[in-house]
């Protein structure tokens, strides 16, 4: 006789990654728990409480809403109302003493790009035509890199004839694209760009990826009302009125694997959870730290090869409203010197919370994060020195917001910094190590693949890596993935079942 059995899935983490995945399998039939080491869901995408005000952790602007965008397939699919409402234009960018618009409007965009960089229009004819291409490709939800005949079966039935004409682009990069005698603005300001949404510069970042990453601001920018974190609190409301698990405070510390398979994690907690299938929403140094000695080889090495992802400093103000000159956007990004290396202070992503949505900071207030990218490996330092970089690094980006808002200073009421150790320990990402992979090589992108058969890696580590919607993407993938998995697992062994039973089946 067969053993009736619903299969388990054990989400690590309740991230963008680890929600998405969690409410999708959830949705197929799945019992599905999710165990979050901190307080409330979203780690970069999250939004924090202090002295009234709603800091963003980290992102701030949420693209991916407009029709066909991952955000919008996905709240179809579950039938949701994102809080979100379009932010025009996107963000502003100030740059060797240029004002750069990003407007959402073609015509609008077009223009700025006449006045500011008239000699590059032939690339941004190609950059759109890519992008055009990348999106259309992206809402094909086809697992990549391929692994299986079945995903390359999937590939060659989404392909058409303009997909065709764009592949030769998947081995070139942004700054191959470039007429030679594009200006150096234009170059910093492609970099500025592609640091922020590709986590490289033109010059190394891929023409389809970059292509698909500069067009965002023309995909659509949305702020989300109570900050970013609103958008994992749906997901997470979602999924635990349709009988989700989800359990904070509950830090995985260990994944015990048996047979080439996860059995069961223990959490710090003392609890032990087992399950069929586990779907970690962490980096591949985070994986394999709770897999010990059973880290698969490939695993291993690849943590003991890849380099290092960037960090971040983050800089979160509580500012008084009527002190703020007028300001050209909510967001804003400042290039402070145009001969000087980005990332450490030289350029700085400034969000300010909308005047409208009273929920982000006392009343006449306005909560700021700031942020910039930074190396990791210079904060490997003890706790004095890090504690003086960080002043340091305050100081840098009070400057830099003083160029987009003069004045800023006089204004801030509260200031809070946050470094790769914050990140570290809020979001228990190894290092402080955020936003994913730099997005160079398609062929070198990351996949899910763990190297154990019923473990998949969620989240900006795997392509198509950083941000909420980039994220999104790469989790509907996964959760295609496990799916698959299960049936074929399950249908297989629903036999056999009474004789082999799985860890959560001997329960
Ligand atoms: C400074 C900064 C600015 C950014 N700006 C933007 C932006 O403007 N727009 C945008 O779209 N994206 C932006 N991003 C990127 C975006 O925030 C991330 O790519 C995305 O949120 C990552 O989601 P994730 O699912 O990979 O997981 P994470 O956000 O890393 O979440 C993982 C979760 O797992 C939990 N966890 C980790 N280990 C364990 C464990 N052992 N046990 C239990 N739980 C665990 C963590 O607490 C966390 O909640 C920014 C990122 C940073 C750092």
């Amino acid at each position: 006789m067969t053993l009736k059995h619903t299969p388990h899935v054990l989400v690590i983490g309740a991230g963008i990654g680890g929600l998405t995945t969690a409410v999708l399998l959830l949705q197929a039939g799945y019992k599905v728990t999710v165990l979050e080491a901190h307080i409330y869901p979203g780690g970069c995408a999250g939004t924090f409480y202090h002295q009234k005000f709603r800091f963003d952790v980290g992102a701030t602007l949420a693209g991916g809403f407009s029709p066909g965008g991952p955000h919008a397939r996905l709240a179809e699919q579950l039938g949701i109302d994102w809080p979100v409402k379009p932010v025009n234009p996107a963000w502003v960018t100030f740059l060797d003493g240029k004002t750069i618009f990003q407007w959402a409007e073609r015509e609008r965009w077009w223009d700025e790009i006449h006045r500011h960089f008239p000699e590059s229009t032939s690339f941004w004819k190609k950059q759109e035509w890519l992008a055009n291409q990348s999106w259309d490709i992206a809402a094909k939800d086809f697992a990549w890199p391929p692994r299986s005949f079945r995903d390359y079966l999937t590939i060659f039935s989404a392909l058409h004839p303009d997909t065709l004409r764009a592949a030769p682009y998947a081995l070139r990069t942004i700054g191959s694209l470039l007429p030679p005698a594009s200006s150096p603005s234009l170059r910093l300001f492609l970099d500025a760009q592609l640091l922020i949404s590709a986590q490289s510069l033109a010059q190394a970042t891929n023409a389809l990826y970059g292509s698909a990453a500069l067009d965002l601001p023309r995909r659509g920018v949305n702020h989300v009302l109570g900050g970013i974190g609103s958008l994992a609190q749906t997901l997470a409301d979602w999924g635990t009125q349709r009988g989700l698990t989800l359990l904070y405070r509950q830090k995985v510390t260990r994944l015990e694997v048996k047979d080439g398979r996860g059995v069961r994690v223990y959490t710090n907690k003392k609890q032990v959870f087992e399950a069929d299938a586990f779907v970690a929403n962490l980096t591949p140094w985070g994986l394999a730290a709770l897999l010990g000695e059973n880290t698969p080889p490939a695993l291993r090495r690849e943590t003991q090869t890849r380099p290092a992802t960037w960090g971040a400093f983050t800089l979160y103000l509580g500012v008084d409203a009527s002190q703020l000159t007028a300001i050209p956007a909510d967001h804003l990004q400042v290039i402070v010197d145009p001969t000087r290396p980005l990332g450490e202070g030289n350029s700085v992503f400034i969000s300010l919370s909308p005047t409208d949505d009273p929920s982000r900071a006392p009343q006449g207030m306005r909560a700021v994060t700031l942020s910039t990218h930074t190396a990791i490996a210079a904060w490997q330092i003890d706790e004095r020195a890090s504690e003086e970089k960080s002043a340091e690094y305050t100081e840098r980006m009070l400057q830099a917001a003083e160029i987009a808002i003069p004045g800023i200073r006089q204004s801030v009421r509260l200031a809070l910094p946050g470094s790769p150790h914050t990140f570290e320990f809020y979001t228990h990402r190894p290092l402080g190590m955020v936003g994913g992979f730099p997005q160079t090589s398609l062929l070198r992108a990351r996949s899910p693949w763990t190297g154990l058969a019923n473990v998949w890696l969620v989240g900006d580590s795997i392509f198509p890596g950083q941000s909420t919607a980039g994220v999104t993407v790469g989790a509907m993938r996964v959760a295609k993935e496990v799916i698959h998995w299960l049936r074929q697992t399950f249908n297989m062994r629903s036999w056999c079942v009474a004789k082999t039973p799985s860890p959560s089946e001997a329960n």
